[in-house]
């Protein structure tokens, strides 16, 4: 068996540690050289959108949001850097659909929603337009590789107009793409977390949470019944202008 990303045939010699286990090996699908590229945020983040950001509260970004939208909105965390690495990895993934590369980024996933079970995570819906270009939906495979339960809440309203090719002031203004399905139980969960794949400028998940909150009738900070978070696979820090 080789390496899912770069091709490297894989060494799958057991450690004497695991012999002793005698429990089963779960052997991973991409090799050490790779695994090590995917670096999990530890150091401090912004309290927004979750980059690297050392300074008090919001990143310049993030405070380009604040009188916008809701405080509550403006919180995400992304749990892997987005270097040259996830970079390839997410085009290869996403844009020329290599959903096998789903493997690659499970057990990260994974481990984080094991601190995050208690909360109902959804996904975004594509645009169906987006949807008949790529076959599938990246976000979907990314939690069903992980093995993490989601639920699909949100319709499609939105006109099809893709994301990346606005520019920033285009995305901040965009229209509400989502709306909660009707059927949706508001008694589900108390807690929501929204995921996505690349948080770049966040008006995607912003956009998810205003509905979701619109529908749970949350409309101040101090929402105490309700939760929404959002959490990005990674933060994108290019500055978008
Ligand atoms: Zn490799
Ligand atoms: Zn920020």
């Amino acid at each position: 068996m080789n390496c899912l990303v770069c091709g490297q045939l894989l060494k799958r010699e057991l450690s004497f540690h695991q012999l002793l286990q005698f429990l089963p090996i779960i052997f991973s699908d991409i090799c050490v050289e790779c695994e090590e590229q995917l670096i999990c945020y530890q150091e401090e983040v912004c309290a927004g959108c979750g980059r690297p950001y050392s300074q008090e509260s919001l990143c310049r970004d993030c405070r380009r949001w604040q009188g916008q939208v809701s405080a509550w909105m403006i919180q995400n965390r992304a749990i892997l850097h987005y270097n040259d690495f996830l970079k390839e990895w997410f085009y290869r993934y996403k844009y020329q659909g290599d959903v096998r590369l789903a493997k690659v980024v499970q057990e990260k996933i994974r481990n984080f929603y094991k601190d995050h079970s208690d909360a109902c995570w959804v996904i975004l819906p594509s645009s169906p337009q987006n949807f008949a270009q790529r076959q599938f939906h990246p976000v979907k495979e990314l939690l069903k590789a992980a093995d993490v339960p989601f639920e699909e809440v949100f319709d499609y309203i939105g006109n099809g107009e893709k994301q990346a090719e606005k520019t920033r002031e285009n995305r901040l203004k965009m229209r509400q793409p989502f709306r909660v399905k009707e059927n949706f139980d508001l008694q589900a969960s108390k807690k929501y977390l929204i995921f996505d794949d690349v948080y770049t400028t966040g008006a995607t998940l912003i956009r998810g949470k205003e509905a979701l909150g619109e529908h749970l009738n949350i409309h101040t900070l101090n929402a105490e019944e309700y939760q929404i978070q959002s959490v990005s696979l990674a933060r994108d820090v290019a500055d978008y202008g």
